[in-house]
């Protein structure tokens, strides 16, 4: 479903080159769930960002589901992503100027839903999260579990086979953060997503299919805990 070989990145910095990630291999099936865990700097979201062709590879290949998004251009990564991934970022990235429901139809602007389809379908993404009575509310409004959520809600709302989550609790206390990973656990069950997932949190781990270790760049172990 995901197949990811011998991939490398380099940074430039002024005239030197570092190499981050050092050639990586991993495949991941379908309606898996993965952790990404690793020491700060090992490159979990480097990795994570060239996997959603946020950030091209410097080689080595990157093939989602039959597309080779590692020779893809700008515009038909653009497509690919709206229609194939939804991302959650650690900071949110909320629009702070739009209330919650705002924020989630933004996301379908692009794919060129009627307006008042984008809001029909932002408010059921928002029913998922639980959120529907803060709609109306801007991310200052809203708490920082709740922000997450609304931001949960917005990588939801086009339906993606694929949620590509960086520290999706990093900034969450302990309950909320098992609360947001129980919502992404029965996602993965009931709509068959496949989630990858970067965290430092042993805990949000557990709740994952497989956890992979990196390690300066590399790939150092992993553990099935189906
Ligand atoms: P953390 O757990 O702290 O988030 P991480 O494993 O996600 O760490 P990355 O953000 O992938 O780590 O960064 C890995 C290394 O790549 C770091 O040393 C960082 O300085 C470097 N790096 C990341 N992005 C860039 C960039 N755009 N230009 C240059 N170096 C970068
Ligand atoms: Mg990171």
């Amino acid at each position: 479903f995901i197949t990811v070989k011998n991939l490398h990145k380099d940074f430039k910095i002024g005239k030197n080159s570092i190499s981050i990630l050092k050639g990586i291999n991993l495949s991941i099936e379908q309606g898996e769930m993965v952790a990404l865990l690793g020491p700060s700097g090992s490159g979990k979201s480097t990795f994570l960002n060239v996997l959603g062709g946020l950030v091209p590879p410097t080689s080595g290949e990157v093939i989602i589901k039959d597309y080779r998004i590692s020779d893809m251009t700008e515009n038909e990564l653009c497509l690919f992503r709206r229609e194939h991934l939804g991302f959650i970022f650690q900071s949110y990235n909320l629009i702070s100027t739009m209330n919650a429901i705002e924020n989630v139809a933004l996301a379908l602007t692009f794919a060129g839903v009627k307006k008042e389809i984008r809001l029909k379908r932002a408010k059921e993404a928002l029913e998922i999260v639980g959120l529907v009575d803060r709609m109306e509310h801007k991310p200052s409004e809203l708490s920082g579990g709740q922000q997450q959520r609304v931001s949960i809600a917005r990588a939801l709302v086009n339906h993606p086979e694929i949620i590509l989550a960086d520290e999706p609790t990093g900034n969450l206390d302990s309950k909320t953060s098992s609360d947001i990973m129980e919502m992404i656990t029965k996602l993965n069950r009931e709509e068959k997503q496949t989630f990858v997932i970067v965290t430092h949190d042993p805990e949000a781990a557990k709740y994952c299919t497989k956890v992979i270790h990196m390690r300066d760049g590399l790939i150092e172990r992993w553990e099935d805990q189906r």
